[in-house]
């Protein structure tokens, strides 16, 4: 895979150094997704605020690729703490960037490390690494809200 050095730098970093890995209770909502062409893995807890609307908490395990524990280190960095609106905002334009084919440009507001991911678009194998996280915790969001 080809992608440009500076790009590769980051997810190297994410990927060796991963931000926020490991589950945390008290939790409202888990969801475990796999990703079987590559073997990818994860599982991501959110706790919400009372009213639903912010996630208080985020937090998730995980194995496999690179690709992928990078992508979930920077979800990580990009929504824990961050109104719900704001999550949707961030992986609604990671989905569109992922589905681009690489011919986007990615808001860095929104996405942070995570506009390092967009050479990752041109190769169809990759694409559900880099969006395993963020369909984990788009789930996870929802059984938390469904408990209420
Ligand atoms: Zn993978």
């Amino acid at each position: 895979m080809q992608l440009s050095n500076m790009y590769q730098e980051v997810i190297l970093d994410h990927y060796k150094t991963p931000r926020g890995k490991g589950l945390q209770s008290p939790f409202g909502g888990e969801a475990h997704h796999v990703n079987p062409t590559c073997g990818d893995e994860i599982t991501v807890r959110v706790l919400l605020s009372d009213d639903g609307k912010t996630i208080k908490k985020i937090s998730y395990d995980s194995t496999g690729c690179s690709i992928s524990q990078a992508s979930a280190s920077i979800m990580f960095e990009q929504v824990d703490g961050k109104s719900i609106d704001e999550f949707d905002k961030a992986s609604n334009e990671f989905l569109a960037m992922m589905q681009s084919k690489g011919n986007f440009e990615p808001n860095e507001d929104l996405l942070g490390d995570g506009i390092s991911m967009i050479g990752v678009a041109q190769y169809p194998a990759r694409i559900k690494c880099a969006l395993l996280s963020w369909m984990a915790a788009k789930d996870a969001i929802i059984r938390a809200n469904g408990d209420k």
